[in-house]
């Protein structure tokens, strides 16, 4: 099954699971759960600047930081990167415990905690991964007006916010069990473990 990225470059959806032979984006409602929320969850983040500039620069300056291109993690736990703060998460992944977190919503506290405490990958760590890949190929986000029209179509009776699903409200409280991982190929939405 073919994986593609949508709007930022990261996590990967099976393009047979979200989009119909004719590349369009399937109804929600029939798009698997996991990949709807991380879809829906996609429409808040891409505008959002990287985690790593905005720790350095804080919400004053909030202007001097490069728009994510780059996400990782799960839903609502996710990194947000530019391309050229991409090494310092595969740096954290790789050779700071980084990988333990795989899975849990503590990711990105974890990583922004580590980045926070003066930490960084040393000069030069790049990363190589990606250089085959043509960010600019990737196939556009449908936008959150399309997505909403989508969930107040496809779902009869109670309507839902976009925003809600979207998790702009909070729900940091919202605890996951190790059980609802279980069953998620982690391996494609985190930097390989070499
Ligand atoms: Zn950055």
């Amino acid at each position: 099954m073919a994986k593609v990225s949508v709007g930022l470059r990261g996590w990967r959806f099976d393009e047979e699971e979200i989009f119909t032979d004719d590349e369009e984006l399937k109804p929600l409602d029939e798009i698997p759960e996991e990949p709807r929320e991380r879809l829906v969850r996609l429409v808040s983040l891409v505008e959002e600047p990287c985690d790593v500039c905005y720790l350095e620069h804080g919400e004053d300056e909030v202007h001097r930081c490069n728009q994510a291109e780059i996400v990782y993690g799960e839903p609502k736990g996710e990194v947000l990167l530019c391309p050229e703060h991409e090494p310092e998460l595969i740096y954290w992944f790789r050779e700071e415990g980084g990988s333990e977190h795989a899975g849990s919503r503590e990711f990105g506290d974890r990583f922004h905690e580590w980045v926070a405490a003066g930490n960084g990958a040393p000069e030069g760590y790049g990363s190589v991964e990606h250089v085959d890949e043509d960010p600019d190929g990737l196939p556009d986000l449908p936008d959150q007006q399309d997505i909403q029209e989508r969930v107040e179509q496809d779902f009869d009776g109670d309507r839902i916010d976009i925003l809600e699903l979207a998790g702009k409200d909070g729900d940091e409280e919202e605890k996951l069990s190790e059980d609802d991982f279980e069953d998620v190929d982690l391996s494609t939405d985190y930097p390989s473990n070499r």
